[in-house]
């Protein structure tokens, strides 16, 4: 059993910060040919990009605004014409946008919620499909603890939109498991990136980092292992339509 990706291509959406900052330079540590997408970070994306090849790893970088279907289409074909294909699928791109109760509600509002979290993931999946069938690759979806039990003050459209998108893919698990293709997310609790920088006060971050049995909130570092396990035939092979929790016991489903 192995945990190496080396030969496999990684495409990781989101990859400039956070999360998927952490994982793109995880796959990247353990072999693999890492294909860094970000919205408008271009500065951070350059960050990871210089830490992975100064570790002797490679990487290139995939600019797109995931909302755009046609941006999406040419992110997947630039990357099949730098590395040829693509084997690990991660969906990681997404946010909370902003947080907004029902009295301030607006369909610009709407909109661009569920365009960042569910018609992303929707078009990313459908532009790599092809890829992901010529080598029986895998999906891996960043959810969120949210999608069980809602999201706080403000953040009902992007509880809704994540748990949307989490059950995209089981169908997705359904549908293609003929072709070779697994589906499966990650599914974090809180943790502590520039989603909750720019949208949840220091004093309300206290309070759950208190109401989480490890007493503390989660970092990007800390989802690295779900995202490669589940990428890995060797050891998740048999697994296709999961949700991987990491959140230090804040939920137990
Ligand atoms: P983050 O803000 O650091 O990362 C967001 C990433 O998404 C960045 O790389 C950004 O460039 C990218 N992005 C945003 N809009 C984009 C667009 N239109 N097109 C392309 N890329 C775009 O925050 P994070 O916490 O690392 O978030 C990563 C994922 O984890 C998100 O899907 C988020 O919903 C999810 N998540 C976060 C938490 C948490 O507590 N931080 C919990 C559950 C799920």
């Amino acid at each position: 059993m192995t945990i190496r990706y080396d030969d496999k291509v990684v495409l990781v959406t989101g990859a400039s910060t956070g999360i998927g900052a952490a994982v793109a330079k995880g796959f990247a540590k353990n072999g693999a040919k890492v294909a860094i997408n970000y919205g408008s970070s271009h500065a951070e994306a350059k960050e990871v990009l210089a830490e992975i090849v100064g570790q002797s790893g490679e990487a290139e970088l995939f600019p797109a605004d995931l909302r755009d279907t046609a941006a999406v289409k040419k992110m997947v074909e630039d990357v099949i014409a730098k590395f040829g294909k693509i084997d690990v699928l991660v969906c990681n791109a997404g946010g909370l946008v902003d947080r907004v109760g029902l009295e301030a509600m607006s369909d610009e509002f709407y909109d661009s919620v569920m365009d960042l979290n569910v018609r992303s993931v929707v078009s990313t999946c459908s532009a790599a499909l092809p890829h992901l069938s010529k080598s029986k690759g895998n999906v891996i979806i960043t959810g969120s603890v949210a999608t069980k039990v809602g999201g706080g003050a403000g953040a009902s459209l992007y509880a809704a939109s994540k748990a949307a998108a989490q059950n995209l893919i089981k169908t997705y698990a359904k549908e293609y498991a003929a072709e070779g293709i697994r589906f499966n997310s990650v599914s974090p609790g809180t943790i502590y990136t520039l989603f909750h920088e720019k949208h949840t006060s220091p004093e309300v971050l206290k309070n759950i980092a208190a109401s989480i049995p490890m007493k503390r909130l989660g970092t990007p570092e800390d989802c690295v292992g779900a995202y490669l396990f589940l990428a890995s035939d060797d050891l998740a092979g048999y697994i296709t339509g999961q949700a991987v929790e990491v959140n230090g016991g804040q939920l137990m489903p």
